[in-house]
């Protein structure tokens, strides 16, 4: 069987990674599995375990990183998150394409180790326009927003490592898009 593609989507904190994913997964004939990730931070309201992220506690996150069980991992705003290394490789050996939605440090590990990943940056139509999705939000303090806005600043300046970069100025078009691109891929 065909080895699947490695397909990482990453770009600021805000930018939409999550519902542009959403979309891409109901064509089902990209075959596309997700990379759930593991993750110390606090679940949100309506969050689910083993779906969302797999929620653990430091000690148990810090035994995965020894352990060498994670592709990429980083601490972003206060807490870790990381992919399990061995179920993004059955998937891929199963034939899935598995699409990775993580942050830039850890998208940078992952270009770093797998040069045959598809790697997709998403970014927002502006700087205002991610400050207002990042505070529409409403789930987080002032403080925490602050720092997840100087972030997303730096991590635009990471775009060029990555094969594709996508605005996402509407959920469906930019879905469009990274739906082509993988099939290009393919
Ligand atoms: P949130 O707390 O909003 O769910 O996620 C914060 C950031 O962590 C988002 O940019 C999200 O894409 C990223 N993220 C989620 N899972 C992973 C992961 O496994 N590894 C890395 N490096 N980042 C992740």
């Amino acid at each position: 069987m065909k080895r699947g593609l490695l397909i990482i989507l990453s770009g600021p904190s805000g930018v939409g990674k999550g519902t542009v994913r959403k979309e891409l997964f109901k064509d089902d004939s990209l075959n596309l599995a997700y990379s759930i990730s593991m993750t110390t931070r606090i679940p949100r309201p309506k969050e689910v375990e083993g779906v969302d992220y797999f929620f653990v506690s430091v000690n148990e996150f810090e035994e995965k990183i020894k352990n060498g069980e994670l592709l990429e991992y980083a601490k972003f705003v206060g807490n870790y998150y990381g992919t399990p290394q061995e179920y993004v490789d059955q998937l891929l050996d199963e034939g899935k394409n598995v699409l990775l939605e993580i942050e830039v440090q850890g998208a940078l590990q992952v270009i770093d180790k797998r040069r045959d990943a598809l790697t997709i940056f998403l970014v927002p139509p502006s700087l205002k326009e991610l400050e207002k999705r990042i505070r529409g939000r409403r789930t987080e303090e002032e403080a925490v927003v602050q720092e997840r806005l100087s972030k997303a600043t730096k991590e635009m300046a990471t775009k060029d490592e990555y094969k594709y970069v996508v605005c996402n100025d509407n959920v469906k078009s930019a879905a469009d898009k990274i739906a082509n691109i993988i099939r290009e891929n393919l």
